[in-house]
């Protein structure tokens, strides 16, 4: 029940994501013009064309007023965020974590689409989901009466950050500063929700996933740093699957040995 209520949720909070993504970087108002408007013919969406996924499947990814192509962007940035949205409400219940995570997700989110579109991991997200993501923990690591999960915070934060400042150090062709900046948080995050056990495997799968693909694209496209996919979006999924995962990964994979 909380995990289907969870996922709508998401949908919501996808459709305001996509209309953060596209604004943010614009340095456009998120509050006004509140509903959100065709980019081709400045047509205003009505609510019931706004619904997420639905609408898009409905109108067949075409702007009704001039019938313009719309991006599966929209439908798919929407879907990923009830996606996660559901699996924190599956991994957390109904607590305080549910509500820091599922925001730290939506950020993420919103990161990546502006990353994988602008190749930029903007300073103007990243820094306040800096400082209030570890106001959040500390309020809810004094609450729960449990604040040594801070010293698994900081942790986290120093080892995922440390290492992918110490990679973009030393091979600054692979990594930009957006990178490291955003290590420093999802480490923090990391370390509070799972351990240091967690953190390592969450470095590994964003190291492997970003890795991976980025060769697979060199590859086929003969690529430089030009052609080079962004890699926050990789440090996020890896710190997702590492969150809802990673200890269940780590405990198959230690049972094997
Ligand atoms: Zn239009």
């Amino acid at each position: 029940m909380l995990i289907a209520l969870w996922a709508v949720l998401g949908l919501v909070f996808g459709s305001f994501g996509t209309v953060a993504a596209y604004r943010i970087p614009k340095r456009q108002s998120l509050a006004t013009p509140a509903r959100s408007y065709c980019p081709n013919c400045n047509a205003t969406i009505t609510v019931v064309e706004n619904i997420p996924v639905l609408s898009y499947l409905v109108l067949r990814g075409k702007c009704r007023h001039c019938g313009v192509r719309i991006s599966a962007r929209y439908p798919l940035t929407e879907l990923v965020t009830a996606v996660l949205f559901a699996l924190s409400a599956w991994k957390f219940g109904l607590s305080g974590e549910l509500f820091v995570f599922s925001a730290l997700f939506w950020m993420l989110v919103v990161l990546s689409v502006i990353d994988l579109e602008h190749r930029l991991l903007l300073n103007r997200i990243v820094y306040p989901l800096f400082l209030v993501g570890w106001a959040a923990l500390a309020v809810m690591a004094f609450a729960s009466s449990e604040p040594e999960q801070l010293y698994h915070a900081l942790l986290g934060m120093v080892i995922f950050g440390g290492f992918f400042f110490l990679i973009a150090f030393f091979f600054p062709a692979g990594m930009g500063g957006g990178d490291v900046k955003l290590a420093f948080v999802l480490g923090t995050f990391l370390g509070y929700a799972e351990g240091v056990g967690v953190v390592l495997m969450g470095m590994f799968l964003a190291f492997l996933l970003g890795g991976v693909v980025g060769i697979l694209i060199m590859a086929m496209r003969g690529g430089d740093r030009k052609t080079m996919v962004p890699f926050g979006p990789f440090l996020a999924l890896g710190t997702a699957i590492a969150i809802f995962w990673g200890q269940g990964l780590i405990d198959a994979y230690l049972d094997r040995f």
